[in-house]
Formats: C-alpha cells, structure tokens, sequence
C-alpha cells in the first residue's frame, strides 16, 4: 500500500525502489474515487496521469537525474490556467473554456516533473468562504458532510485532506488558501504579494491575489515555493527578491519576539474555545522563553470594511471582459444590440455572489462615491500598512486565529453575506497588507472539528515563517 509523509520520503522510496511513481498515481486515483461524493475535483486528467507517471518511472530507471518534483501529484484550483485544461473559475461564465496557455506557477511545477493531477473546485472566481458559490455545487466537508470545506478554495483543502493528492494550490485574496486549510485540518500558506507570479491566474482583486499552498509537511511547502517564486517577465508584481534557503534547524533554540492583538482574542465574535487555546499557546511559547506580548490593534474593525471596498472594486474592473463576445459563454438569447448581449451573457453567466460584488464594486468607484469609500478605503489600507511596519520593527512574528469559528454548517451562511463577509476578519490583513501568513493545524474543538493557529511575518520573511511553523507543528505531536 502507498503511503505519503513528504517528498523527501517519498524521493527516498522511489529511489531504492520500494515505490514508484505508477503505484502512486494508481493510489491517488483510488482516492479520488472513492472521496467523489465530496465534491473536491472538478476534473480528473487520469490518463495523461498514468501516462506522465509511467514515463517519470522509465527516465528515472534510465539513470535520468530527478527533478525537484519529480512525480510529485499537485492539485490546481480552477482559477489556475494549465495549457489545454479546462479552466472556469467554477463559473457557468467560463463553461468549456480551456486555458491557451500555463500560469507561470504551474510551468514552473512541471519542470520540475511535477504531475498535475486535476483542477480543484472553489467559489467562483475565488469569492466566498465556504465554497457554496460554485456552479458545480458545494465542496463537503471530510469529517462532517453537513459542514462546509470553507472556500474559496475548499476543493483545495478537501483534496489535501482526504489525501487525494500530495499538495495543492490554491488562491488567497483575503484568506482563501487559509480559512478552508483551517476548517479542514491541513496547512495553507500564503505568500507575501508578488512572491510568486500571477501570470495565469484569474484575477479577482489584482492587488490582492496571491497562489498558496496546501499541504501537510512544511518542508513539502518550502520546496514548493522555491520552486515557483521569483520574478518573471509576464508579471511586472513578481518580486526580484532573492528567496533564502530553508534551514528549519537554524531556529530550533532560537528565541523569537511574537505579538498578540488584544482586539483580536477579545472580540466578540470569536468563539471562546478558540480564543483560549491560542491564549493558552501564547502562554506556552512565553513559558518556553520566547517573548510574547499583547499589542494594541484598533484598526481591527475596519479590515473587513477595507477590504470588500477594494476588492469588489478590483472585480468589478476585472470582471468586465466576461462579455460574452471574446471568450466564455454567450447567452442564446437573439439581441437587438449589443448591449442586450452583454446584458444577457453577464445575467446567465454570473452567479449571485459574484453579481452582488461587481455591484458594490460599481457602486464605490462611481463618480458621487469614489471619495466616501473607495478613496477612504485605500486610506485604511495604507494606515494598516504602516502599523503593520512599525509591528515588524519591534516583533518576529504576529499570532492570530485563522477564521473566529470552526467550519459552518452548509447555507448558514448564505442568507447573510454580511455574516459571511465578517467571518474574515482575522485573515484579510495580511492581503491589505502584502505580508505572509500560514494557517497551522494544531488545535481540536470540543466539537471535535480542527481548527488552526495563524503566523504572520514581515513581507518577504517566508522563510522565518516556514521555520517557526516547523516548529511551532512539531511541538504538537
Ligand atoms: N472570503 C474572502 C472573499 O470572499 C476571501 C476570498 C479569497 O481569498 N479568494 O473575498
């Protein structure tokens, strides 16, 4: 039987030929099956899979040397173009749309001899929590089918946890990656903005978006990340800054400096137990001589507002050419005029939530409003982004929860999109502010769902924060 623990392992078996990558593209494609009910793939390439593993198996026995990927099995969400693969953004908008092109991410995954396993449902066009907005329904949670995976990327996060593929990307706006890796008990890490190139990903808020990743071993998620970061010449925001290697040892007697937000674990929105269990971490890191100290945040209520200010802005600009002329879908509808056309393709084409958003968005941009709330919003943005500087001055990391609850029962809260949009109140910072965060899962509620300890570091400390994260896992087991 395969069994997965890390690349390393796994690298390690392939080469005295305890395993090979046939026998895990075989197993992966079991579990596949067998989880199909939970809603987490939206399409499988299960014969390029066999062929690409056998042909990895071949090379390798002919004494090629291993890429750093080498048959390593990746899930993509569908916001993530893979050349001649559907991509839709789990939208009717994008039906039988196939990517003409890879997305720096993936291109760098597969010289690496990574195998692209299928692509993951998600909320459409990555907007949502719960992963309720999708035109392929929803994605169920593993440990309670009642519950939600969390979104947008909850087939990401469901994959990962019903070990159907080693790894996985996904998309984080305002906490896509993390919030469903918190619901489901995986690890989901975001990078800082510009980290890793958004050439071919769909875009939702431009100035938001980030690919992250899933996974369940940290050093799998720093040789992923290695492997896609760095500038690329099709995304002007792709950063040049050299990435450092890493040496999780380094930081083993380490001592690091953490901060706390007072509003955060005092706010009442967040459940009690989750609000004890990271008090209680912070006490053991205290105890284990690192410090730990609470810091005042009175920005913490305006990050939601800020938040969907900017970003339905971004969309409702970045939505436009979904018009039912270029590409995607055309309403059948006869037109009289053009207008019509567009009217009835972006009527069909679009769900609900993703209509409300290029409203509101609409609404903040337009000529009376620009001033009330989009120019105001970008004010906050810049204020959070300076105290968010003056924090890293003084403190390594900060320590949040990842979402205020534990994953919500399918269409709670689907009837309130304000509740729904609230519930992210701990994870847009770090999208308002371009800085890392990774979601760790560390912690089980007493209604025996996980939930995860959220780390941030300054913009461009991944590595530190990949580090502590090692660290902060192993002390769990
Ligand atoms: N829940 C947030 C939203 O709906 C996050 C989305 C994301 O990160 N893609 O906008």
């Amino acid at each position: 039987m395969f069994e997965y623990n890390s690349i390393e392992q796994y690298h390690a078996q392939l080469k005295n030929g305890v395993t090979s990558c046939k026998q895990a593209a075989e197993h992966y494609l079991q579990q596949i099956a067998a989880h199909q009910h939970l809603n987490a793939f939206v399409t499988v390439f299960t014969e390029e899979v066999k062929q690409q593993a056998q042909q990895l198996d071949a090379q390798r026995k002919a004494g090629r040397p291993m890429g750093k990927l080498h048959g390593v099995f990746i899930g993509i969400k569908d916001v993530i173009s893979y050349q001649h693969h559907s991509l839709t953004a789990a939208s009717k908008i994008l039906q039988n749309f196939s990517a003409i092109y890879s997305a720096t991410a993936v291109e760098r995954l597969i010289e690496e001899e990574a195998i692209i396993i299928g692509s993951l449902n998600c909320d459409e066009f990555g907007m949502g929590s719960t992963n309720e907005n999708s035109v392929y329904g929803r994605v169920k949670h593993a440990a309670d089918e009642s519950r939600v995976s969390g979104g947008s990327s909850g087939g990401s996060a469901v994959a990962i946890q019903t070990g159907c593929c080693m790894l996985a990307l996904g998309s984080d706006t305002g906490g896509s990656v993390r919030q469903p890796a918190d619901f489901c008990g995986v690890i989901g890490f975001k990078p800082s903005y510009g980290r890793i190139s958004r050439y071919g990903l769909i875009a939702y808020a431009s100035s938001f978006d980030q690919i992250g990743i899933l996974g369940t071993d940290i050093a799998d998620i720093a040789l992923l990340l290695e492997v896609m970061a760095g500038a690329d010449k099709y995304d002007s925001t792709a950063s040049q800054k050299p990435l450092p290697a890493f040496t999780p040892a380094k930081s083993s007697t380490q001592k690091f400096r953490f901060a706390y937000f007072e509003e955060a674990l005092s706010h009442p929105g967040l459940d009690p137990e989750i609000a004890s269990a990271i008090k209680n971490k912070c006490q053991q890191l205290k105890a284990e001589g690192h410090e730990v100290q609470a810091v005042s945040f009175d920005l913490l209520d305006y990050v939601v507002p800020a938040y969907y200010v900017l970003t339905t802005a971004e969309a409702s600009s970045n939505l436009a050419r979904y018009d039912g002329v270029r590409y995607g879908y055309r309403s059948p509808i006869p037109e009289n005029d053009l207008s019509d056309l567009y009217i009835n393709s972006r009527s069909e084409g679009f769900g609900k939530e993703v209509k409300r958003r290029i409203m509101l968005g609409s609404f903040v941009l337009s000529a009376g409003y620009y001033d009330a709330y989009y120019t105001k919003a970008q004010k906050v943005r810049k204020l959070l982004k300076d105290n968010i500087r003056l924090i890293f001055n003084e403190f390594d990391f900060i320590l949040l929860p990842t979402s205020p609850v534990t994953a919500f029962k399918a269409g709670e809260k689907m009837k309130d999109p304000i509740a729904m949009y609230l519930a992210d109140i701990y994870t847009v910072l770090a999208n308002l502010t371009g800085i890392p965060a990774i979601s760790l899962p560390i912690f089980k509620h007493s209604n025996q769902l996980p939930f995860g300890l959220q780390v941030m570091s300054d913009k461009f400390n991944e590595v530190p924060l990949l580090e502590i994260s090692k660290k902060l896992l192993a002390e769990q087991l």
